[in-house]
């Protein structure tokens, strides 16, 4: 029998951001189980040249910095803050365990374990079986975040085509006919970025696109005063944008204009919005490939043709197809973060996984009430289509609004690093006239945003 006030089953991103502001704020004792070998989930099964699409300034737990603080000086991101690899997000995970978790004897951790309901866990090495007695259970799996090489394609191979994950590039013997990129998301185009940046001619990649997608410009989510124009200053043009759309079209249409959405292709109107983050270098980049095919989702592969939705291409035996389908942030019912004996971690800020579990840590450290609990954490799932946008940016401005007005929670959210905001609270010195004028333009246009963006979306929700 193992006895712990949590049990924390999930030792992804989400989950130990959460443990961690237990162990920091509390004497809680916490056991913390995971199928995997190590802690860090997804990530200990990406392919090895993943990165982090947004600053490693915050992302990880709360209490212990990633990376090193410095702006990139060469390659995509360069002149903006560093991305951790997957590498450095593994080793960075391990640091928390073995450096500050398990050090503060509170925390038991049981790798290679796998959680079923009712209560037992059970060890996938040696089949032993535990009874957990907790008090509460921290469901840190909810997300069911997935990467192309934990499963297989959802369309069909033939016999003897070259499909791979992305995972494989980095082995590859030998270069192939030609390269087809099967995916329109973040992991396809961290693959096209990579087959580029290692020599291949961008005529030589295929890119199947079934979605066109609104980008996020890296350049406005940045930490510390350099960047509070285009973050913070980008945030009060978003709620400004959002409060005076005349209609769906108009409120995208100012998105772009205002540079705070992004598109590949301007003559491509994206019906897919889900966060994916780049710089206005590495968009460059992709724009230089010109086969891009727009005819759906693909249903098979041929050893000579690739059949999609509406149409078909060619391909031949000789070509790689690189399978980037995962659905890496999937857009998951939203339930009650607070539910009796239970927590179920899920973003409460718009693609935030990390603050937002760090954030649920603190109020179930702080706060007794569960409806005052699931107030301030309502949650954001992830967002799948353009129209999401309109979904999660009310939300979040409905969340923030609450957990700002909460005096004691809004110092300790000023205080966090895994704010993507931290450039508001960076400044040195109180802000002066122009930043001032940033703040009030939040001010003057939240409330406004929240109601017109409840227009809209009755527009389309009846
Ligand atoms: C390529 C990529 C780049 C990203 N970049 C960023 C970024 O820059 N910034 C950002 O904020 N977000 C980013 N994200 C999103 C975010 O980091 C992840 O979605 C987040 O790490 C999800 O963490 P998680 O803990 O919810 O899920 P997971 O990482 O999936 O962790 C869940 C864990 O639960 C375990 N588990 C599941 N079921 C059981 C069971 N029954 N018993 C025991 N264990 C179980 C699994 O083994 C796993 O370790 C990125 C995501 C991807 C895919």
């Amino acid at each position: 029998m193992i006895e712990a006030d949590y049990l924390v089953v999930g030792a992804g991103a989400m989950g130990m951001a959460f443990a961690d502001v237990l162990v920091t704020d509390t004497d809680a004792n916490i056991a913390i189980v995971d199928r995997y070998g190590s802690p860090g989930g997804h990530w200990t099964r990406a392919y090895p040249f993943v990165r982090l699409h947004q600053p490693s300034a915050f992302y990880g737990v709360n209490s212990r910095p990633l990376g090193s603080d410095v702006k990139d000086a060469a390659g995509g991101n360069a002149g903006l803050y560093e991305l951790a690899s997957g590498a450095e997000v593994v080793a960075y995970f391990d640091q928390v365990m073995n450096q500050q978790f398990l050090p503060s004897g509170r925390v038991q951790y049981f790798p290679m374990c796998e959680y079923a309901e009712g209560g037992s866990i059970v060890s996938l090495v040696s089949k032993e079986t535990h009874q957990v007695a907790a008090k509460k259970v921290v469901d840190a799996t909810y997300s069911q975040t997935s990467v192309p090489s934990m499963r297989p394609p959802a369309y069909d191979l033939a016999d003897g085509v070259r499909c791979v994950p992305p995972n494989a590039l980095a082995a590859l013997d030998g270069s192939p006919a030609g390269y087809v990129v099967v995916g329109a998301g973040k992991t396809a185009m961290d693959v096209c970025l990579w087959l580029i940046a290692t020599g291949v001619d961008p005529d030589d990649i295929t890119w199947i696109m079934p979605r066109d997608s609104w980008l996020l410009d890296r350049a406005n989510i940045q930490p510390g005063p350099d960047f509070f124009y285009s973050t913070v200053g980008g945030f009060a043009t978003q709620i400004e944008c959002a409060a005076l759309a005349e209609s769906i079209e108009d409120l995208f249409e100012r998105l772009e204009s205002t540079g705070q959405l992004l598109r590949l292709d301007k003559n491509v109107k994206p019906t897919m919005y889900r966060c994916a983050t780049v710089s206005r270098a590495e968009l460059d980049e992709l724009r230089k490939i010109q086969n891009v095919v727009r005819m759906g989702h693909v249903r098979s592969i041929g050893e000579n043709e690739v059949l999609l939705n509406s149409g078909s291409i060619s391909t031949t035996p000789e070509t790689l197809h690189i399978d980037c389908t995962a659905d890496g942030l999937e857009r998951r019912p939203p339930v009650d973060v607070f539910h009796g004996e239970h927590i179920t971690l899920q973003p409460i800020r718009t693609c935030q996984p990390t603050f937002s579990a760090a954030v649920i840590g603190h109020v179930e450290a702080s706060y007794t009430d569960e409806k005052e609990k699931n107030e301030l954490c309502a949650p954001i799932p992830y967002p799948n289509s353009d129209i999401d946008w309109l979904r999660i940016t009310r939300t979040d401005a409905i969340n923030t609004a609450r957990r700002n007005s909460d005096s004691e929670l809004g110092v300790w959210l000023r205080g966090s690093r895994l704010d993507a905001y931290s450039a508001a609270g960076s400044l040195e010195g109180p802000p002066d006239e122009e930043q001032l004028k940033v703040f009030a333009k939040i001010g003057e246009h939240t409330g406004g945003a929240i109601r017109n963006l409840e227009k809209l979306l009755a527009e389309v929700d009846g």
